[in-house]
């Protein structure tokens, strides 16, 4: 048998225990090599007066034992309250997250009976750093952070993952035909990383398109990995069209931690009933032991389950009458499975899991390569509801000084100064491009500008009574671009 691991495990919300006592049951009749720590976590620990809905000792013994089998919890509403689930990926640094979607037709109703699909999703950054201002009375700002480490550690880990599994295709899903500095950094990453992989096949597609083909096609993808906004809303379409969001397990990775979860939340309307599927739960257990290196028991309990959703023994959200054999509480459903421990199902492929076979995909470090970085110049936003784009044209040059040219205005992306049309509908939000007077219109030969020169030229906006609320300088990285033109630039 392989060494003990201590884990941390908490029971939640909702049906939270109930579908958690059943998994350790089922972990405890495979003789998973596993001892618990118990901490408290959610709805009770936020309403005692802690808003991260953890307290400090149960958060030490989460860092102490690095692997988390946790249920969910209720979030209560209320905007003092921070989610749990961010914070616990943030801060441990789980920077990905697997969620594995397949179906089980005949026994689960599904239109993709062929489906097999697991979503690697970036867990750390973009649009959910939940950076957002409010800047003029018209608009709203959030900021999408992507950084070269994490996009480099989420395309590595999807690959390596495909590896692992003995998974053929990686799909890299962007919008890089808009957003060509952030994920055309995916897409450049993309290509340079699957060089290191010639023996599985890779894709890169739009992701309006991907995730309309991964709703009406889902068997023509194996693994994908995207951004963690494309990411969340693309892996509940999979799991939903798979047969049951109840189904799914969920592992939360990171470079020392690492997080398991069932992929649904913790279903109040059916609480204390024994009504619960366990199942998207035992596959986070099953997910976390190969996480472990614990293969045996992860492939007992694995096949066990398969068994059981083919023997038909199924909760109230599978059960369908005259394909399932009986209808189960979350009580039975693991009595069920630990009765099957030891068999494999007939029907549906059994799973086989090596010796020594540690999944824990383990990812270089990151080393940050020396970039030479030229400012040359800067955008400034400026708020003013009442004027018109010439004439605010006309105000910034003025002010530009002897350093500095107006390059052009543009309002919500759209070029509006010079040569602006008198049809585009303008807010009070107005992108102001500054750069150095002698520049050309090759924007590949930019002159530096001096940081000084920008304060000097904040200064005069103040004077003239340009409201400006945020710069954004314009650099040089290694010569390339670091920023995006404008429309019609
Ligand atoms: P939910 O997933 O809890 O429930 C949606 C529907 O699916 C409900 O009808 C529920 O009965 C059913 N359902 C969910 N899991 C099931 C299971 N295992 N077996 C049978 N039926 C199941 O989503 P919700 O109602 O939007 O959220 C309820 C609470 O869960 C909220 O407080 C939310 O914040 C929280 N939540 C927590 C997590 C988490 O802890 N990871 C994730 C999502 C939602």
């Amino acid at each position: 048998m392989s060494q003990t691991h201590r884990i941390t495990v908490a029971k939640g919300d909702g049906i939270g225990p109930e579908i958690m006592d059943a998994t350790l049951k089922v972990l405890e009749a495979a003789q998973a090599p596993l001892t618990y720590d118990y901490i408290t976590i959610g709805k009770a620990v936020y309403e005692s007066g802690y808003t991260a809905g953890i307290t400090p000792e149960d958060w030490e013994t989460l860092r102490r034992n690095k692997v988390f089998l946790k249920a969910p919890i209720t979030t209560p509403q209320g905007s003092g309250y921070k989610s749990l689930n961010v914070t616990i990926r943030k801060s441990l640094g789980l920077y990905s997250n697997v969620r594995a979607c397949q179906s089980f037709a005949p026994m689960v109703r599904t239109k993709h009976p062929k489906m097999d699909v697991v979503v690697v999703r970036e867990n750390e950054e973009d649009l959910y750093a939940g950076i957002e201002h409010r800047q003029t009375t018209d608009v709203f700002q959030c900021l999408k952070l992507v950084s070269i480490p994490g996009t480099r550690k989420i395309i590595r880990y999807a690959f390596e993952y495909a590896k692992a599994y003995g998974r053929k295709k990686v799909t890299c899903m962007v919008k890089d035909n808009i957003m060509k500095v952030t994920d055309g950094l995916y897409s450049r990453l993309f290509e340079e990383i699957k060089q290191d992989y010639p023996d599985i096949e890779s894709e890169l597609r739009i992701i309006d398109i991907g995730a309309a083909l991964l709703a009406d096609r889902p068997e023509d993808f194996d693994v994908i990995v995207t951004l963690n906004l494309y990411g969340d809303i693309i892996s509940d379409i999979a799991a939903q069209i798979s047969g049951s969001v109840g189904l799914g397990g969920s592992a939360n990775i990171g470079r020392e931690h690492a997080m398991f979860e069932a992929v649904h939340g913790s279903a109040p309307d059916i609480a204390g009933q024994n009504a619960g599927n366990p199942s998207g739960l035992m596959m986070a257990a099953v997910q976390m032991l190969l996480h472990l290196g614990a293969h045996e028991a992860a492939q007992k309990i694995h096949n066990a389950w398969l068994r059981t959703l083919e023997d038909g023994l199924h909760t109230g959200d599978l059960y369908q009458e005259g394909q399932s054999q009986s209808k189960v509480g979350t009580r039975e459903f693991a009595e069920a499975v630990i009765e099957r421990l030891g068999q494999e199902p007939a029907r549906f492929k059994p799973v086989k899991y090596a010796e020594g076979d540690k999944r824990n995909i383990e990812i270089p470090e990151y080393e940050r390569p020396a970039a030479e970085k030229v400012l040359v110049g800067s955008d400034l936003f400026v708020d003013d509801p009442t004027i018109s784009a010439d004439d605010l044209g006309a105000k910034l040059q003025a002010l530009a000084g002897p350093e500095f040219k107006l390059k052009m205005i543009t309002n919500r992306g759209v070029k509006v100064f010079p040569d602006g049309l008198p049809e585009t509908f303008c807010t009070d939000h107005w992108r102001c491009r500054f750069v150095h007077a002698e520049n050309t219109k090759d924007v590949s030969q930019m002159k530096p500008v001096e940081k000084g020169a920008l304060l000097k030229l904040m200064q005069r906006m103040h004077e003239g009574d340009v409201d400006v609320v945020k710069t954004e300088n314009l650099y040089y990285f290694d010569g390339q671009l670091g920023f995006s033109l404008g429309q019609g630039e």
